[in-house]
This record gives C-alpha cells, structure tokens and sequence, in this order.
C-alpha cells in the first residue's frame, strides 16, 4: 500500500492549512514522520521547494493519479519548525484533534504587523536632586508620583505601558513629572520588548542550603546529559523563584535557552520584575492580552536569539528556542495549564514531551503539587526535591478552623465568627493588613423566588444568573455567556413580590465588614472589579502601598502575591467548593485554602490564618489546617483508587454537543452501545449523560466517560473512534471532541 504525506510548504504563512498531498515513495517511507523537512516538486514548473511533512496517512483525498512524489528528505540542518511540527502530532495523537488544530496550537501564524512606536518613560535627574525630590512628594502625600520615582530610581527606564498598567500610575502624573523635568518620555520606532527595558540588574541572592540542595540536583543530571522531571515541592515563601532563576543562570552559561511558564494571574510586576532584574533584556513576557502579531514578533525574536528566556502562560511552552536547555513550569498544580480548547492538551505533559525531544530538563513547582504529579514523584516517574522551610526559617502561619455550625448555635448568624472579628479588631489596631477570601464555587449570588422556589436562569445556558450591583442598579448575568437582564420585580412564574438575591458573595461581605468596621479601608476583587482592562494590577498595587486595610476577594487574591503586611487571613466559607461534585473538589479546596494561608506572615510580624468551615472533619481541611500536603495526599490517593479516578486511572471524556438535544442524546446512546460492543478489557464506560452545564449559548452538552487504567488504551480508542467518525457520513449535526483527563466538571 503506497502512503501519503501532507507536505507544509510555506510554514509561516497565514494559512496553515494549506496543505499539499504527495506520494511517498517507497525506499523514503522509514524516513518520513512529521516535521521532516523534505523536497518536492511544485506547480507546473515542477520546481523544488522545501517544505515539512506535518502528516502522513495511508490514503489520499485526491485523485491519486496526480499527485506527484517527494523527490527527497533533507539532511543536515534541522528547522525549530521541525521539532514543534513533531510536538503538534504527538498532541494531535494523545489529545484528540485535527493535525491542522494542532499545528495552529504551537505555530503562529504571520500577519501584517505595523512597527509600533515604544513610549519610554525615563528619568533625567540626578539620583541626589531626585532622593529630594522624592522626600518632597512623600512629605506632601504625592502618593503615585512618589511611587514612580521610588520605581525609577531603581530602573531608570521603564516603558510607558509597564508604569501606566502595572504600576498604576496614570498618564496625567506622568504629565506631571514632565513637566517638572524629573522624566521624559522617548520614543523608540523599533519592535523591542513589549514590557520593559532596564540597564540594571540586581546581584544574586544567596541561595540558602535548602535551595543550593534543589539546585544542586537538577545540575548534577544535567551536566551528566541526564535530564529528567523534578518535581519542586516547596512550602509557599521557601525561595522558588530563586531556585528557578540560578537554574537558568546556569543553563545560559551553556549557551541553551529556558521557557518558564507561570499562570497569568501570578504574572505580576513583581514576578516580572525579578527575572528582569537579573537577567534583563534576554527575558521575554507573553500574555494572553498580546496580538497575534505581537506573539509573532516575540515568536520571530526567540527564533533569531535576540532572546534566552519566554516567561508567560500555557502558551509560552511553543517558543521556537532551538537549544531549549529547560522549561519550569511554576504553581504548576493550576488549572490554566490545561487548554480549553482543541487541542485540549495539558501544558505539563506537553512540557515534558517537548523536553524529551529536545534534550530538556523540566523543574515543575507547587506549594501544593497536584495529586497527578505527587503521585508520579512517589512512583518515581518524576524526580521529587522538597523544601520545607520559609526562607530565613520565617514560620508558616499559625491556622485555626472556627465550625461555623457552632457559631450558629451561639446565635451568631454573621458570616464572620466571633474570633474573626477579634482578630480584625486586633490588626485594624496595629495597623496591619488583612485578607479576607471567598471561596465563590458555587456562591455566585443566584436569585430565586421565596415564594414558589422558581431560580432565575439564562435562557441560553444551563446556569443561574448572578446578581450584579451597579451604579446603574441591579443586573442579572450570565457568567458563562454574557447575557444580561435587569433584575424582575416579581416572580416571573407567580408573581410574588418574593423575588430576591442571594447577594454577590463578594459584595455581601463587604457590606458586612464595612458596618461592623466602618474604619476599615476596603478592596474587592472579583468578577466586576477586575472586568476592566487592568482591574486587577490595579486593586493589587493599592493594596501594596496599603490604600486598604482589608482586600476581600475570590480565588483571584490567593495567587502568590507578596504583601509582607498582612497578617491576618480570613477564610470565609472554606467548604463551598466541595460541593461541585467532580472528584477534583477536595484537591481544589487543599490547594485553596493552602494557597491563601500562604498569604500570611510573609513580612516581619507573624501572620495567622482562621478557616471558617461547616465541615471542619473533613480530610481536606483538616489537613489545610495543619498544612501538611503528605496528610493530604495520604487521604486523597486512597479516594482516588477506590473509585479509579485519575491519576490511579485515566479517564477519556466524550464530549457531544448540538443544537437539537435529541441529536446529541441519540449519538451519545449510539457510541456509546457501539463501544460497549468492543468489548475493551478493563474499559469502563459511564454515562451517556448531560454534562454539568447541559446548555451553554443554546447549544446542548452531553457526555460520556471512559476509564481504564492504560492511557494508550484511550488513546487507541480515541483513534478508532476518530477513524469511525471520518467515514461515516450521517450525524453531522453532533459535533464530537474529546477531553483527555478533564480537569474541569464539563
Ligand atoms: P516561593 O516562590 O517559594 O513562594 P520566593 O522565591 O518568592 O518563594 O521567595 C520568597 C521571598 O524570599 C522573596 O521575597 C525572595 O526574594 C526571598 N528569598 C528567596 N530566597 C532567598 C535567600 N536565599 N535569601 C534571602 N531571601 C530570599
Ligand atoms: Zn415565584
Ligand atoms: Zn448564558
């Protein structure tokens, strides 16, 4: 049987998907797989273009009589393209989509970019008139252009866009300033960096034995050619960061290059600012908020080795480094490492693929690993190192758990306990900070009917609507899709007066701290604060240069930030996200309230952390308590092997989704009897059943799961179940995708 290859032409153009079939022939078919770059003839010329392979197939889609042959496989020099061409296939292979998603995944694609104008802000005072100046502005209660100055001294140039939207300094100060002739701005007609630009760079910290240990480790292997995956089990505040950063500092020395993936949300100006500070301008940043064309230019940078080191989210893992030495994947139990979309990869398991083609070292950190990783540490698929101390031997807070269901015997109906707000009153004294954090799973202010029951829904998903205070009055939102109504006055199916909220879970607590402390300072920060471009620096910044005293806030606050102020964390309603019924739930809840008592005792003064629970028996938080994640995994490894959830077994989520419900559940009874039929040994198959949210903008969910304990068995079904798709042609109103291990309830 003769095989077919798709052959790439021109890789970096916009179409991706242009792809051309060839013939290949026989005494080239052991060397042909995707990404080999071959030569082939083209057009009517038949001149010879190079181009890569990207997938090779056993029949071809047009008639075969045309289709001409590749002429050769070229040696030599291998493309960077290559080697994420191969990456693109395996994702395509072990998650579940089409080579052309998949490809689209890790290259980006051209588009015409218009050379941007760089805005620098830059100081032109000597450091002694400004050290005055700087004393004026604090004298006079100049808070922002005291904060740009004191920033300034130590970085004398800092883009326009770094000083405006992470720092939080609005243009009129800047203004300002200019006008004083403390700054000026520049501009710079060049593609440079698109966060900043600095000439100093601060010396190394000293690492601590702990950290040496770590470092050590990771470097003994790698200068042995021995390269594996650690896993950097560290308390919060035991020096990561700095473990990550000599590790690149010696990889660099060796001429290779390093990707360090962090969650979005952790990417702040601190974060940003310590790689920057040491390594300056070879340091790149992505985010999510970049344009295609500026993601590209940053691609292209990386490409020409006008750079040594990509830090920024999931998709920062497909940087075009030729001589990748190392990828860190920081906080690497979060959920954003897994991709929404198709392909629905894991930036993890990507990582590591990615890695052990190239020759790579991968260091994955967590203050609380995911159950998935500890467990492949334990069974010594990943390499474990742990840290178990703050840095400077500063403790770990002090946590206490306050049984909400015996406050409400005491006659307290207040969402804060008695010893809460003791503790309040006690730092508001001392002028110190305070956190307060929501865990909003499954308390997003839903509003129903007193009277009949009846719960307000969005027509279009299978959610409830949240209830939203704003200027303008009361809204109801759908969270999922945006949809949006004012708030009804009566009962829109018995037309009692009885309609109310559960107020926003946020704003209910603010309302409630702002009467029993009306001294108090707040902040909030959740889905209305930070809707707004920078939102969220914003809030974050404020609160550093303490504008606030208490921040109040979801999940959102617990991302390791740094405030060595505060010394005092709330944590409300520490139970809520158990009941989302997937078997992450208590994984989640650990790692929450771990993560958030994190945020205590990071300055000077002790920090102590109060967890307020309905369950305070529960494995989950009695081990947040103690703040012992071996606790922790003991109890949950064994609920994950009684029941065959991940990582003890794999699970393959079918996802079906169609307009017409009938349509989907037809399908979802059909595949799955037919799978049943296969009788695959050790496969378990669950449902088919409505997913959690059955509708979502009109268009009906439903699932089915696969269990089995081989992940090649699902990546076999996967395929077959593929192939089964492509032929057949009725059905074509169900769209089916597939979710490897799915992290999220669907
Ligand atoms: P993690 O990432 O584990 O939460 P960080 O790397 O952010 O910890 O370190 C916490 C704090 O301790 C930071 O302010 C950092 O600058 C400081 N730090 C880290 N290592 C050292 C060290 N060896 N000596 C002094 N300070 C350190
Ligand atoms: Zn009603
Ligand atoms: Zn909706």
């Amino acid at each position: 049987m003769s095989e077919y290859a798709d052959v790439i032409i021109d890789i970096s153009r916009e179409n991706l998907d242009h792809v051309f079939e060839y013939r290949i022939p026989a005494h080239l078919a052991d060397e042909i797989y995707p990404g080999v770059l071959v030569k082939v003839p083209f057009g009517k010329g038949n001149r010879f273009l190079r181009g890569f392979v990207v997938e090779v197939k056993g029949t071809a889609e047009f008639d075969e009589s045309k289709i001409k042959e590749i002429a050769s496989v070229e040696t030599g020099s291998v493309a960077i393209e290559s080697q994420l061409i191969s990456l693109a296939a395996w994702m395509r292979k072990n998650y579940g989509a089409t080579m052309n998603q998949a490809l689209k995944t890790v290259i980006p694609v051209k588009r015409k970019i218009k050379a941007k104008e760089k805005r620098m802000v830059v100081l032109c005072m000597e450091e002694k008139e400004a050290k005055e100046q700087l004393l004026l502005f604090q004298k006079k209660h100049h808070t922002a252009r005291e904060r740009l100055l004191q920033e300034l001294l130590e970085h004398p140039r800092l883009s326009y866009e770094i000083v405006t939207q992470k720092l939080n300094i609005s243009s009129a100060v800047i203004h300002a300033l200019e006008d004083m002739q403390i700054v000026r701005t520049e501009r710079e007609l060049q593609y440079r960096n698109p966060t900043c630009l600095l000439q100093n760079k601060t010396t190394p910290i000293r690492l601590n034995d702990m950290q040496k240990r770590a470092v050590d480790t990771v470097l003994s292997d790698l200068h042995q050619g021995v390269h594996k995956t650690y896993l950097l089990h560290g308390v919060t505040g035991s020096g990561k960061t700095e473990v990550y950063i000599e590790l690149i500092a010696d990889i660099l020395k060796e001429g290779r290059r390093a990707i360090v993936l962090i969650p979005e949300i952790a990417l702040t100006y601190q974060t940003v600012m310590r790689f920057y500070g040491r390594f300056g301008e070879r340091v790149s940043i992505m985010n999510s908020r970049m344009s295609q064309g500026e993601r590209y230019d940053q691609f292209l940078r990386a490409k020409n080795g006008e750079i040594d080191i990509m830090i920024g989210p999931r998709s920062a893992l497909f940087t075009p480094f030729f001589n990748l030495g190392l990828i860190i994947i920081d906080e690497e139990h979060e959920g954003s490492y897994k991709s929404e979309i198709l392909p629905r990869y894991h930036a993890r398991e990507t990582a590591i693929e990615r890695a052990r083609a190239a020759g790579a070292s991968v260091v994955l950190g967590s203050a609380t690993p995911s159950i998935d990783s500890y467990y492949k540490a334990k069974t010594g698929e990943y390499h474990l190192i742990e840290m178990k101390n703050r840095v400077s031997k500063k403790p770990l807070p002090s946590c206490e758990v306050v049984d909400l269901r015996e406050e409400l015997k005491k006659g307290n109906r207040s969402i804060l306990s008695v010893r809460l707000q003791t503790l309040i009153a006690d730092r508001l004294a001392k002028k110190q900070q305070i956190m307060l954090f929501l865990n909003r799973r499954g308390f997003s202010g839903f509003v129903s009917c007193r009277a009949c029951g009846y719960v307000m829904k969005c027509p279009h998903c299978d959610v409830s609507l949240s209830l939203h205070r704003e200027a303008a009055g009361e809204k109801l939102i759908c969270h999922y899709c945006g949809y949006e109504e004012e708030k009804p006055r009566a009962c829109p199916k018995c037309g009692s007066n009885y309609i109310g909220g559960f107020k926003a879970g946020t704003q209910m607590i603010e309302c409630v701290v702002g009467k029993a402390f009306p001294q108090a300072r707040m902040l909030r920060m959740d889905f209305d604060t930070t809707r707004s471009k920078d939102g969220y620096e914003r809030i974050l910044s404020a609160f550093a240069n303490h504008e606030a005293d208490i921040l109040i806030g979801t999940q959102m606050i617990v991302k390791g930030h740094d405030f060595p102020n505060v010394t005092l964390v709330g944590i409300l309603a520490a139970d809520l996200s158990m009941n989302v019924g997937d078997y992450r739930a208590a994984e989640r809840t650990f790692q929450l309230l771990t993560q958030a008592a994190g945020r205590a005792g990071r300055g000077r003064e002790f920090g102590e952390v109060v967890i307020q629970t309905y369950n305070p028996e529960h494995y989950s938080i009695e081990a947040a308590k103690e703040q012992d994640y071996g606790k922790f995994y003991r109890s949950e490894i064994a609920v994950r092997k009684l029941a065959s959830y991940p990582p003890v077994s794999n699970m393959l989520l079918l996802l079906l989704t169609a307009e017409r419900e009938e349509e989907a559940e037809y399908e979802a009874a059909y595949l799955a009897a037919l799978v049943a039929k296969a009788k695959i040994e050790g496969l378990k198959i669950i449902g088919p059943a409505s997913a959690a949210v059955g509708k979502v903008k009109d268009i009906y969910r439903k699932v089915i799961y696969f269990k089995h304990r081989d992940y090649a068995q699902l990546v076999e079904l996967k395929d077959r179940l593929e192939l089964f798709f492509k032929k057949r042609t009725d059905r074509k109103q169900v769209n089916v995708s597939f979710d490897f291990n799915p992290l999220n309830g669907i």
